[in-house]
């Protein structure tokens, strides 16, 4: 079998780099190991599909070479792929600001991708494992287990290694080492904490209970999180693990074992100023009453309960108020660990970007192989970031193929 280009994983990356291509003209084959294609598109965003982040720019990745993902990001932005899903009718919402999702249902974004693949001509083997790839003159030879495939190029977009239940394999990263790339350390990332037993007992008597909090990483008294403040103000959940949301997620990109991580329970709340204020104006309120009133009740009554006292206002002194500011601005914690592979929704790291072309993705020497998506050394934010770096990478890619 021949064809002019072989794209290796039939998701985000893989499936706009294919139809791309296709409709430059190439004659394309897509393989994947996997019964269908683009589970992780159905899978994503609670199955409605975060598909873009109208504010993506490089500063929402993480990568061991930062100025890498530019060139891809900026000549495939959010628009367009705004305009190919708005082009099928397919609806959409902005559910936070900047982050669009489906409407109804991801089958309708991944309907889109299958359509315009088919339009491209491209052809698509589903159940196909690949054996081995070889260099083969200006080509590429592949055995696979629908026989051997002679490809002009190929391009591995076979993603990163969270969820191998859905088909994730380190394949990537052994043909990247197999052609001499480096592969950076990699590990779980957008995934939720679990926590040592004391405190996993707490959170499983809270499951379910959710409050904004602004959160840190500590390491060595250092904190950690992005901009100036150092923090992301996001959503926190209670699981019967640990802890979830969107603020623990983002901030698991930052976390490393052994580092604690820093809790504002009442972000941009001057909890002193306002103690004091309310121990003047109603002091026979008890505590547990006056923080039900700014944090979910179940949690403010399990504070009480935490830290063994449920004073009135009046009884609280200047120094007990202080400790409530520290308890409440600024929780402690060192989490166990992280639910890893299984559940994370990102690897942070992988294939090396130093050989790889910012412009095509073309490997230093070996042009007839790429790397696209999040096999690569970069990796997105929580929002819709990580699916703009699979459209631009494979659009990028699939127009110089
Ligand atoms: P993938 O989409 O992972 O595709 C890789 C393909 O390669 C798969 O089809 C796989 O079967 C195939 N493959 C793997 N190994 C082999 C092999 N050896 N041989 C053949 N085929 C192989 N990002 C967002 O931006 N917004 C979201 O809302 C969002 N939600 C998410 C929710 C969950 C639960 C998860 C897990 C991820 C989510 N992400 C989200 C991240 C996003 O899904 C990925 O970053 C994105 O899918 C990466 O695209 P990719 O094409 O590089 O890899």
């Amino acid at each position: 079998m021949q064809a002019d280009v072989v794209v290796i994983g039939a998701g985000a990356a893989g499936l706009m780099c294919a139809l791309t291509a296709g409709y430059a003209g190439r004659r394309v084959l897509v393989l994947d190991h996997a019964n269908k294609p683009g589970k992780k598109i159905l899978m994503s965003g609670g199955g409605r599909c975060n598909f873009t982040n109208l504010a993506t720019g490089p500063a929402n990745f993480f990568s061991a070479n930062p100025h890498f993902c530019i060139s891809a990001l900026k000549r495939y932005r959010p628009e367009h792929f705004v305009e190919l899903v708005e082009r099928h009718g397919v609806e959409y919402v902005e559910k936070a600001p900047g982050q669009l999702f489906c409407a109804h249902s991801a089958k309708d974004l991944l309907g889109v991708l299958l359509a315009e693949c088919e339009w491209a001509g491209v052809e698509l083997r589903l159940k196909t494992t690949v054996e081995r790839i070889e260099r083969a003159g200006e080509g590429m030879r592949l055995a696979t287990s629908a026989g051997r495939i002679e490809a002009g190029a190929v391009v591995i977009a076979t993603g990163g290694l969270s969820i191998p239940t859905m088909g994730a394999t380190g394949f990537g990263y052994d043909v990247a080492r197999q052609f001499g790339l480096d592969v950076t350390q990699t590990r779980p990332a957008l995934v939720p904490f679990t926590l040592t037993s004391q405190w996993k007992a707490r959170a499983a008597d809270l499951a379910g209970v959710s409050c904004d909090v602004a959160v840190s990483a500590i390491r060595e008294g250092q904190r950690l999180g992005p901009g100036r403040q150092r923090c992301y103000r996001e959503p926190m959940l209670f699981t019967h693990r640990g802890l979830s949301g969107p603020g623990m997620l983002q901030i698991s990109s930052y976390w490393q074992p052994g580092d604690e991580l820093e809790v504002d329970l009442l972000p941009g709340f001057d909890i002193a100023d306002a103690l004091a204020e309310a121990r003047q104006a109603a002091p026979r309120r008890q505590l547990s009453t006056w923080l039900g009133e700014r944090l979910p009740r179940r949690l403010a009554q399990a504070l009480v309960e935490w830290h063994g006292e449920d004073p009135t206002l009046a009884e609280l002194s200047n120094s007990r108020i202080e400790a409530w500011q520290e308890r409440l601005g600024a929780w402690r914690l060192k989490p166990a660990g992280t639910e890893g592979w299984r559940t994370a929704e990102v690897t942070l790291g992988g294939v090396d970007t130093t050989a790889i072309s910012s412009k095509d993705f073309s490997v230093e020497g070996l042009p007839q192989l790429r790397f696209i998506g999040e096999v690569l050394d970069v990796t997105g934010e929580l929002g819709g970031y990580n699916f703009q770096w699979a459209w631009a990478s494979g659009v990028a890619c699939g127009q110089s193929l």
